[in-house]
Order: C-alpha cells, then structure tokens, then sequence
C-alpha cells in the first residue's frame, strides 16, 4: 500500500498467472502462493505445470505474502512524502526509479505480491496542485503501475500486482479516512465522479486485480461498487474491498466490521475482504468474528505498525508500545480463519516482510 509516511499506506491487490516458488531447504521449492503450479528446482530453473491469468484466492495451499508499506519505504530513502500535495504520489510522478526500487526492497523481501503506488493518485488533485492535464494524471497513474510491473517482471519468481485504490478522503487531502465523517457531507454525486475516474484510469493499466483501501465505512464502499459495476470490463477482473479499523470489532468510520463483512460478502464483485491500517492486535479478534459470516471469502490483512496515529498533528505516537509481534503470532490463527495474503501497511518496512516471510514459510499446513 501506498500511504504516506506519516499516514497509513494502502494496498491494491492483484491476482497472478502462476504463483511464486519459495526455495525450501532441499533443492526443491513448493509454490508459495498457489495450488503447486509451478515447482522450481535449483539449477534448472522453473517448471510450469499450470498457467492462470487470474485465480481464486481460496485455491492458495499456503500464505502468501504482501508488501509493506511504500510511503515508509520512500521516506527511510530521505524522500518527505509529507511535504508534497499528492504525498507519496509525487515521487511516482517526479522519481519513478525511487518506486521501482521500492516495490524491488518488497519482493527481495519476500513479498509475492506487491501494490502499485497509487492510492494518493487523485486526478482531481493533480489537475489541481500540479495543472496537469487529465491525460497527464491518468499517464502518471499508468506509469506509477508500470513501476510495480517492471519490479515484477525482474523478479526471479511469479510476483502478482495488484491497483492500488484510495478512498475519497485522498481528494481532501486531510487523513479524513480515519474516520469517513466526509460521507456525512460530501455529495454523493461527486464521490461517485471520483471512483469513476480512479478506476477507470486504473483499469486502462490492464491489471488483473484490484483493491479499495483503508475504507472507513460500509456506506462509502457500497458507493464504490457500485461504480466498479457500471463500468466496461470489471466482471472479469478481481476485487478486493479494504477496511481499516479502529479497534477489535469497529471500523474507522464506527460500522462493526462483522456487520460490514456479512454485507460486503454477498456482493459479486468482491473477490476478497481485506482489513488494513490497523493496529496489529486487532487483527485476529476482527477476523474471528467476521470469518463466520464472510460467505466463504478469503481475507486479505495488511495492518499497520500499531502506533496510533494523531489526525490532528499529522503523526503517530512512538510512545505506545509496538504490537507488531502479536501480529506476527497470530498468524497460524489467521491462515486458519482463511486469511490468504499476509502483509503490512504504514511504518511496515523490508525487515517486517521479511519476517512474515520467514513465519509463513515454515507454517505447517
Ligand atoms: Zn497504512
């Protein structure tokens, strides 16, 4: 995902052709992320065994593995996302090779899948701060995917893209997707003219997955798909739908995740539900409780270092203890609860993915 530094990253998700190989100890490497369809063997290269150009999550045999948070990652680089009107989406525009090397840190990482840099690529706003053309901000959307696609094809295993998309607080600009008050008052009209956009600048890279993060509440995301219904194409693609929370049982803007996830699950378009930019520790009771009620759809989790974040100061709050680890030891719980792709947000860097790298690649299924 791609927050910022200062705020939450987000994440878009993607579906693969053939999952990526993990070395194991002999040298004989079982797929990672998929239904043993490709098995590598050391020296000779990779042997295909089966070719998807999108699959179903509920057929991985094991975790797979997401990034970490981009904005972070730009920021430990010397870059200050926070001094630029599009935050992390600036360095897409004006230092590409910066994201590429990025999504590059992720995959050496562990990461088999990786989320363009995309959640603060707001249109409007680029027309705006930058006087860009919307030709030119949908160019800039194009290429800040491109990045993500070149990371993956350099790889040396299958590594999945997934779009990256930001609510519509990434217009105002003010962190306001932690708490979603903006639906009280924004005109629906123009938060269905920012999906529509977003979306289809996104779907014009050609992706096959996608993924809406950090949605506050239920009302926004029901927006959301209902603009990704109406347009061209999007019955063929996947979807997953990203919630961030605020504690074990509610989301940011106050809907019970349970709830959202009971309703949310019946809709066609989402392929998979996703929790992120959220404390560590909530992780596991939120998906305990909406796991029975999900309909059979995967999980995708994403959550956040765990310090809480301060809206007003723009800043998090490095006193409150690291709950990172519990994250970490709920995983085997999580897999179980039928949680497919592991990752982080915010403030979750290449040491952390690598972590759950190593935590997933000696889970016994
Ligand atoms: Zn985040």
């Amino acid at each position: 995902m791609s927050h910022t530094g200062t705020f939450p990253d987000n994440v878009g998700f993607f579906s693969f052709s053939i999952c990526s190989v993990q070395q194991q100890a002999m040298n004989v490497g079982v797929s990672q992320c998929g239904p043993s369809i490709m098995i590598e063997t050391e020296g000779t290269g990779s042997v295909v065994h089966n070719l998807k150009s999108t699959m179903d999550l509920n057929q991985l045999e094991r975790p797979c593995v997401l990034d970490g948070g981009h904005g972070t990652a730009l920021e430990q680089m010397g870059i200050d996302v926070n001094a630029n009107a599009l935050w992390s989406f600036d360095t897409a525009i004006d230092n590409p090779a910066a994201c590429f090397t990025v999504h590059k840190g992720f995959i050496d990482a562990g990461a088999r899948f990786i989320m363009s840099n995309t959640y603060h690529g707001s249109i409007e706003v680029m027309m705006k701060s930058r006087g860009m053309s919307e030709e030119a901000a949908i160019k800039a959307i194009a290429q800040a995917v491109d990045m993500a696609k070149k990371a993956a094809e350099e790889a040396s295993h299958k590594v999945h893209v997934a779009g990256s998309i930001g609510p519509y607080a990434i217009v105002l600009r003010d962190g306001s997707e932690y708490s979603g008050t903006y639906m009280d008052t924004v005109p629906r009209k123009a938060v269905e003219q920012y999906y529509k956009a977003q979306m289809k600048a996104m779907l014009s890279t050609g992706l096959d997955w996608y993924a809406l993060e950090t949605i506050p509440r239920l009302d926004e995301a029901m927006v959301a798909l209902e603009v990704w219904n109406s347009l061209d194409g999007t019955n063929e693609k996947k979807l997953w739908v990203s919630f961030s929370c605020k504690d074990h049982e509610t989301t940011n803007g106050n809907d019970p995740f349970h709830k959202v996830v009971e309703h949310i699950s019946a809709h066609s378009a989402v392929s998979a539900i996703g929790i992120n930019c959220t404390s560590p520790q909530y992780i596991a009771p939120l998906i305990q409780a909406a796991a029975p009620v999900a309909r059979g759809k995967p999980f995708v989790v994403y959550p956040n270092h765990g310090e809480p974040y301060d809206a007003l100061k723009h800043q998090f709050n490095y006193s409150q203890d690291d709950t990172f680890p519990q994250y970490l030891k709920d995983i085997p719980f999580l897999w179980k609860h039928n949680v497919r792709l592991f990752g982080g947000c915010c403030r979750v860097k290449n040491e952390h993915i690598e972590r759950i790298t190593s935590i997933v690649n000696a889970l016994e299924i």
